[in-house]
């Protein structure tokens, strides 16, 4: 996906970088050629000025010759063979003192008649050149210019030619051919390619050899047939220069391309490629002076003012690329933190909600536990009610044992005291202090008996203590010793060497083991000799106590309902149905637990199972 959003970025960026380089390169060129321009026209008045001084330096020279007497003479016609060869000779030292290619003079028909060149073999004296335009236009006008190429030689030359006028009138023409070909050499050295080119556009000057006697525009039929008939260029082809215009600029000036034509040239500057042309007319001429302006430099410039645009526009989209990156990651940022700070609110809001709910729940939790505390402390209150209960109606069914225990002590105290004061009567006071003994004995048992059974019958807490269990099996058989006896029955008990010791209450650990024995007792009510096995056994961390009767051993309903509260199967009376209940319910207080089961021998057998104390 960002790859898909940046790319309009990246083509609006390319276009922008595109753009920019494209405005600078044209921008460039548009100063590049004002500056050429400014440069050609100052060139055009340098080189114009040039020419002119060039030209005007012998344009008076002609005219002069009809100061010369002799050479008046011998146009007119009456000049001697040595006349004749002193005008030669003097033109001969004028044409080397002026420094031009030839002086010559001609008569009014055209027919040279004394020349500098005389003595050459290719003089011209005596020929005919009437059809030269500057003859005719010296005739006409008095003066005539002329840019050709010599008949004889072939030697290009620019003639200057004036009319020769006596006291008759016109007597001839003198002309001067003037080489231009320094100027020309002068113009190889400057920077730009110059031209000159004729009325015709034929070049008649140039920087550039190849270009002279190339032609600016097309030559029409009749140009040539007149060229042929004035021999102005002496059948010279005179090609095309291959000049295309590409664009037209003001003041004359325009953008041209020239091809390459022909081998390469080495030249100072380039001849081919694109030109900045400006032309100008020359003063007292038909001809056209013009400067092409390479715009190799421009387009250089051009370039690498493009190239710098472009990577200034780069750097610059570059630059907004990452403002903008910058702005949308700040934007994500804020974003990012509003969402976040939304989120917390939102959390914030929640953890308020379940704070309060909690609170609320936590209060309906607490005055839940608070209602539980209180209904198991009133259950706590009503278990160790129900346990004392259950105590007092042991205590109840131990009584009528414990009573008769006590009358026989009572009786035997009667006995002894009557006897006592028998004895103390008749003064026999050792036998009175062997009854008197005798009667602290009973008393301290009975003592003993009813100490036990306070103990017994005392409410106790229900904490846990360490309690060794041999000893709480003693206390439970003393407080049914009475009724022991009384079935004769045989108890058959060992107690461990190392006497196991418990974590409980020794008070209601006390009234389970007189429970679970009374039970087996009545079990075995019947029975002349009722057997009872008491065994311990330790084993994996706990301590258990079997206790087996040889009774008729428990039915399916009291296996079934053994520990239900109020199940009994005793008259009324006899039994609560509440001993097994109770005393499961303490053993299990300390964690132990309480069975019931038949033994495979006959008989029930009863299994307390307590955790051992861990060792002091
Ligand atoms: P209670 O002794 O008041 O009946 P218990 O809860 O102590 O209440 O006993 C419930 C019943 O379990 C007794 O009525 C009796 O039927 C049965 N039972 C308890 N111990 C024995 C035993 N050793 N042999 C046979 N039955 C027993």
């Amino acid at each position: 996906m960002p790859r898909l959003r940046s790319l309009p970025l990246l083509l609006i960026c390319l276009l922008l970088v595109a753009l920019s380089g494209f405005s600078a390169y044209r921008i460039a060129q548009r100063l590049g050629i004002a500056d050429l321009q400014a440069t050609g026209l100052h060139r055009l008045d340098l080189y114009a000025t040039s020419l002119e001084r060039e030209i005007s330096k012998y344009a008076f020279l002609p005219g002069t010759l009809s100061l010369e007497p002799e050479v008046l003479d011998l146009l007119a016609g009456g000049a001697s063979d040595y006349a004749s060869a002193r005008v030669n000779g003097y033109l001969e030292k004028l044409n080397e003192r002026a420094g031009t290619l030839a002086i010559y003079v001609m008569d009014t028909r055209g027919k040279v008649q004394a020349t500098s060149n005389w003595r050459r073999p290719d003089s011209f004296l005596g020929e005919e050149l009437s059809f030269r335009p500057y003859f005719r236009e010296a005739l006409e006008g008095g003066n005539g210019r002329f840019f050709g190429i010599g008949t004889t030689r072939g030697e290009p030359g620019y003639y200057l030619a004036s009319a020769l006028t006596g006291d008759n009138g016109t007597l001839g023409v003198a002309v001067i051919k003037v080489s231009l070909e320094q100027l020309e050499k002068s113009w190889t050295t400057v920077e730009a390619p110059v031209l000159v080119a004729d009325e015709n556009g034929v070049v008649i000057l140039s920087a550039v050899p190849s270009w002279k006697f190339t032609t600016l525009r097309p030559l029409d039929d009749s140009t040539r047939a007149a060229f042929d008939h004035t021999q102005q260029y002496n059948r010279r082809a005179l090609q095309p220069l291959g000049v295309k215009e590409i664009e037209d600029y003001d003041h004359g000036a325009r953008l041209v391309r020239i091809a390459a034509s022909g081998p390469e040239m080495v030249s100072v500057y380039p001849v081919t490629g694109r030109f900045l042309e400006q032309s100008r007319t020359l003063p007292g001429t038909p001809w056209t002076l013009t400067v092409l302006s390479h715009l190799e430099q421009v387009d250089d410039l051009a370039q690498s003012r493009a190239a710098l645009a472009a990577i200034a526009a780069a750097c610059l989209c570059l630059l907004g690329v990452i403002l903008n990156e910058r702005r949308r990651h700040l934007r994500d940022r804020l974003a990012a933190r509003e969402a976040l700070q939304k989120a917390h609110d939102e959390l914030e809001r929640k953890v308020e909600e379940r704070t309060a709910d909690l609170s609320a729940a936590n209060h309906q939790l607490q005055d839940e536990v608070g209602e539980r505390i209180r209904a198991e402390r009133t259950l706590r209150a009503a278990q160790d009610e129900l346990v004392q209960a259950g105590k007092l109606a042991v205590i109840g069914q131990l009584s009528t044992g414990i009573a008769h225990e006590l009358n026989q002590p009572l009786a035997a105290l009667r006995t002894l005291s009557a006897n006592a004061e028998r004895f103390l009567e008749r003064g026999d006071v050792d036998t009175t202090r062997t009854n008197l003994g005798r009667i602290a004995d009973l008393v301290d048992r009975m003592g003993r008996i009813t100490g036990q059974l306070r103990n017994f019958a005392r409410k106790s807490s229900g904490q846990s203590a360490p309690v060794p269990l041999c000893h709480a099996l003693d206390n439970a058989l003393a407080l049914l010793d009475a009724r022991l006896r009384r079935a004769g029955a045989e108890i058959e008990r060992s107690c461990p060497v190392d006497e196991p010791v418990a974590l409980c209450d020794a008070n209601r650990l006390e009234q389970v083991l007189i429970n679970l024995i009374g039970n087996a007792l009545d079990a075995m009510a019947d029975q002349a000799r009722p057997r009872l096995e008491l065994r311990w056994e330790c084993a994996d961390g706990m301590v258990r106590l079997h206790v087996r009767d040889h009774g008729p051993g428990l039915t399916d309903e009291a296996q079934a309902k053994l520990f239900e509260p109020f199940f009994t199967t005793k008259p009324a009376g006899d039994g609560l149905g509440l001993g097994l209940a109770i005393s499961a319910g303490i053993i299990g207080d300390f964690g132990g637990s309480l069975h019931g089961a038949n033994h495979p021998g006959g008989g029930a057998v009863f299994t307390l199972e307590l955790p051992l104390a861990p060792a002091p």
